[in-house]
């Protein structure tokens, strides 16, 4: 399994599990997670919301396990992904 885009919709609580969880792709600033730029193509770090922008192809494989955690774990439901 592989994941293409991950993105967070509106409603964060800024609750850090995401961070914790799977560190190389969410950092929580002080109002909402971000998708980091260092894994995504478009190299912007935020919501990736209106951007989309899909992972770089050579990580969408290794990071889809941490990335389904994440979202299974956050409480209010707001990460989404698209699978490959
Ligand atoms: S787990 Fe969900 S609510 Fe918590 S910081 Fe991450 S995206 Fe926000």
């Amino acid at each position: 399994m592989a994941i293409k885009t991950v993105w967070i919709e509106e409603g964060c609580i800024v609750c850090n599990a995401c961070d914790a969880e799977c560190p190389d792709v969410f950092a929580v600033t002080d109002t909402s997670s971000t998708i980091k730029a260092s894994v995504r193509q478009d190299g912007k770090e935020n919501e990736n919301r209106d951007e989309k922008s899909p992972l770089k192809v050579e990580l969408q494989a290794s990071l889809a396990a941490g990335i389904e955690a994440a979202a299974a774990g956050c409480p209010v439901e707001v990460i989404q992904f698209e699978k490959l």
